[in-house]
């Protein structure tokens, strides 16, 4: 198998681009899509100050190399969700990274800051540990963006990742959530923009990415995610994919181009509807929003 940019050895065939790259053309490859992804969705412009939501995990850590690749002022947020040894080795990979590459790392540790962890959460909210975990990542990430004065936050979401939540949205038609599942969300009173530069890299790529790289990761699962919807999903769209290559990507990246902009009008509603908690200030369409609630059932 030949690199088809310049015909040396190939080390990664990717099928529904029908293509195979050497490292060199594929490191160059995933900066391209990254970079296409960005302009299309006018995600971060050249000067602004980008915040990476990062958790050790392989899509954060690569997008924080592509984006200072990219040179852009990217620093890094990551959250200490007290999910034990997990949390621990995760934090420890992420300052690895840090180190390696002279960039700045701020931690946010929920158990010191907030006095629980998500298994804590989940016990006192008798609900699935990653719903606690979402609730508790949207609203300290988006506080973190915020109080360091960030014009944006980036997540490292990618194509799997998203199309399995499309997936999950259609299954039940979650209007509103389909409308708000944009690959940059705008910033508005008291949330930073939010972006997801990886919609156009798969799961497998980023780990490849992060190989050539020689990134180190974590590798394990959350302990927390067993039960978690979106794996069923992944498995489902990956058999699809197995058969038809490409079929995630049209699902997804047709979605973005043929359904999102029939759904503005439910987008602009809800973001008509929301304001400020009373206690944190952070928005909220309740008068108390959903984090202060957390911090309050579990104290
Ligand atoms: S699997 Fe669930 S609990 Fe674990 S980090 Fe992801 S969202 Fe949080
Ligand atoms: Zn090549
Ligand atoms: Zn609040």
């Amino acid at each position: 198998m030949r690199c088809k940019r310049c015909t040396e050895p190939a080390i990664i065939e990717i099928r529904r681009h029908r293509t195979s790259f050497c490292s060199e053309c594929f490191l160059h490859h995933c900066r391209e899509q990254v970079r296409r992804a960005i302009d299309k969705h006018r995600m971060i412009a050249p000067d602004e100050r980008v915040l990476v939501a990062i958790s050790g995990g392989k899509d954060s850590l690569a997008l924080w190399d592509i984006l200072l690749d990219l040179d852009y002022e990217a620093d890094g947020v990551y959250l200490g969700l007290g999910i034990d040894d997990y949390s621990k080795r995760s934090q420890s990979f992420a300052e690895r990274y840090a180190d390696t590459r002279g960039a700045k790392l701020h931690i946010v540790d929920i158990p010191a800051e907030h006095g629980f962890g998500i298994p804590d959460a989940a016990r006192a909210t008798k609900r699935v540990p990653c719903s606690a975990c979402g609730l508790s990542k949207r609203h300290l990430l988006n506080r973190a963006a915020i109080d360091g004065g960030y014009d944006v936050l980036a997540t490292g979401h990618n194509l799997d990742d998203e199309a399995a939540v499309l997936f999950g949205n259609v299954l039940q038609w979650h209007v509103d959530y389909l409308a708000r599942q944009r690959p940059m969300l705008p910033a508005t009173d008291g949330f930073a923009r939010r972006v997801k530069p990886l919609i156009r890299m798969g799961e497998r790529e980023m780990a490849a990415y992060c190989v050539v790289k020689r990134i180190d990761y974590i590798v394990e699962e959350c302990p927390m995610a067993a039960g978690n919807r979106h794996l069923r999903y992944k498995e489902v769209l990956n058999q699809i994919e197995e058969r038809t290559p490409g079929a995630k990507a049209t699902f997804y990246l047709q979605f973005l181009n043929e359904m999102l902009p029939h759904l503005d009008q439910v987008a602009a509603e809800e973001r008509s509807m929301v304001g400020a908690c009373s206690r944190c200030g952070a928005p909220s369409s309740q008068e108390i929003c959903a984090f202060c609630k957390l911090v309050e059932k579990v104290g």
